[in-house]
């Protein structure tokens, strides 16, 4: 007999709504449910994982050339990851969490008990479609969460591997996918979900959070923004130049924390392009063929964002920037040569906006607080990368550089290490992600204070306020004072 067809995703508002109304009353289970039951769910999604390795690396190098090693590390890695750190600590993070009392409250017990928000909204962006959809999801389910998780519509072959995905593991009270762009987006974001989950450029998170201001639902911004790599005249050149490279280029540097632009100190400034001229040849143009020709390079998502990265290398040469290295660009395959850039104008287009793309300005500065000046004059950025192997400089940029997340003497891999949380600062977003984090994301800490029945010292505050209630207002007064 023919396997029925699955049914359409719901797109219309009035099946979005009722979508979240059959979730709100599903989440009533959830909420329920002990460890064990939130496990077996986090289990049957590994399991789905590691039958369909071959397809979501299909499915990725369809939408955008995304090399199939790649998508083993930082998609199908880096969701393992996050699911099997879950399960191994997800009795303890259930667990209620008992507080200390404090003297005016003596006889009274305190804890924190976690509950699941109840029905989340995931929204995914393109750029590492899989890992940032169900990474997101891990972290939904684990705190016991029903979940709608809209992926991007500009990766659609894993948008619609996603949709298969959840049709196959979970039931659609519990977790749907709905597809689409903008127009979906909107109608999801009108909804009174109880959190929203966004990962996107801040541009479109501001329209997530007035959406969210309707209905008072919170919210967690994973956004982007220009994440700087400060390289000190004490950093290894060598070593800088192997990490910077593989953190610009990895994903075609379509990375939310890859580092966006280079601030070098000015006696390394040339020896360090010369190192990254030899690491790119080493990494991309080993058989000599040229960049374009290596399986170990991606592809620009779309003509779009094609485009737009061609603008910004045009603009900035027609400013004055200087191509140091690569420049090369083919629109017939959406490539686009790692490319560094000198003598960049702090008013180009490259140096204004976040680049996502493998382009590399590099500018020059003379001393530490100099490179600390021109960070902070622009919005927070969500990754700060340091090489330096001074620990006074190192110590130096961490205490006067804002930003979500910092890694020293490499780039990328600090949102590997789970028991950090991970997330932006100001312009680059709001809460956090990854591991417990992300389990409290999705969890409303509830409060609770247990009182004795009869007499308690409270009672001590009680009206009518004689001279007595006083004189032990004044003794707890004087005891903190
Ligand atoms: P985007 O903001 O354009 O899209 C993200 C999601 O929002 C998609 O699902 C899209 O369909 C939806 N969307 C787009 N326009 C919308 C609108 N007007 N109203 C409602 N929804 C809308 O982001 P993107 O281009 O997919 O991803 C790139 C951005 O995401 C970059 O800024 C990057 O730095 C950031 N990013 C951040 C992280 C992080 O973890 N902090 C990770 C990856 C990407």
């Amino acid at each position: 007999m023919p396997t029925p067809a699955a049914p359409p995703p719901p797109t219309e508002t009035t099946d979005l709504a009722a979508l979240l109304e059959r979730q709100r009353v599903r989440s009533e289970v959830l909420r329920r449910e002990a460890p064990a039951e939130r496990a077996a769910r986090l289990q049957r999604l590994h399991q789905w994982i590691i039958r369909n390795r071959a397809a979501v690396q299909q499915a990725l190098h369809q939408d955008f050339g995304k090399p199939a090693v790649e998508t083993d590390v930082t998609e199908l890695y880096a969701t393992q990851a996050e699911i099997r750190h879950a399960l191994k600590h997800l009795k303890q993070w259930m667990a209620p969490k008992r507080v200390s009392t404090p003297l005016a409250l003596l006889g009274t017990t305190s804890w924190v008990q976690y509950e699941p928000k109840g029905v989340a909204l995931i929204m995914a962006p393109w750029n590492y479609p899989f890992y940032l959809a169900v990474g997101p999801l891990v972290s939904a389910l684990a705190a016991g969460n029903c979940c709608v998780l809209k992926p991007s519509e500009m990766t659609p072959a894993v948008s619609r591997l996603l949709a298969q995905l959840v049709q196959e593991v979970f039931e659609p009270a519990e977790v749907a996918v709905v597809e689409g762009g903008k127009d979906v987006a909107t109608a999801l974001l009108a909804l009174p979900f109880d959190h929203i989950f966004f990962t996107g450029s801040p541009q479109v998170g501001k329209v997530v959070m007035r959406a969210a201001a309707e209905h008072l639902t919170s919210v967690t911004l994973e956004l982007g923004g220009k994440s700087p790599a400060i390289v000190d005249a004490s950093a290894d050149l060598r070593d800088a130049a192997e990490k910077l490279v593989w953190g610009k280029c990895v994903n075609a540097g379509q990375t939310c924390v890859a580092p966006d632009y280079l601030l070098v100190h000015e006696s390394v400034q040339e020896p360090l392009i010369e190192e990254i001229r030899g690491v790119l040849g080493r990494f991309y143009d080993a058989a000599g063929a040229g960049v374009a020709a290596s399986p170990s390079f991606a592809r620009i998502v779309n003509g779009h964002h094609f485009q737009r990265l061609a603008g910004l290398l045009e603009d900035a040469q027609q400013r004055g920037a200087a191509v140091a290295l690569g420049g090369g660009v083919d629109q017939s395959q959406c490539f686009i040569e790692p490319t560094v850039l000198t003598d960049v104008p702090a008013d180009s287009a490259v140096m204004r906006e976040e680049i996502f793309g493998p382009l590399l300005p590099v500018v020059p500065f003379r001393t530490l607080m100099e490179a600390a000046d021109f960070v902070n004059a622009r919005p927070r950025p969500l990754a700060l990368y340091v090489f330096a192997r001074s620990a006074e400089a190192q110590r130096y940029l961490l205490g006067r550089v804002p930003a979500g997340g910092a890694c020293l003497n490499d780039t990328i891999i600090h949102l590997g290490q789970l028991e950090l949380p991970f997330g932006g600062a100001g312009n680059s977003g709001i809460g956090r992600a990854h591991g417990h984090y992300g389990f409290l994301a999705f969890s409303n800490e509830k409060a609770v204070l247990r009182q004795r029945v009869g007499p308690t010292g409270i009672k001590l505050f009680y009206p009518p306020y004689t001279p007595k209630v006083q004189r032990v207002v004044d003794l707890l007064l004087k005891y903190l004072g």
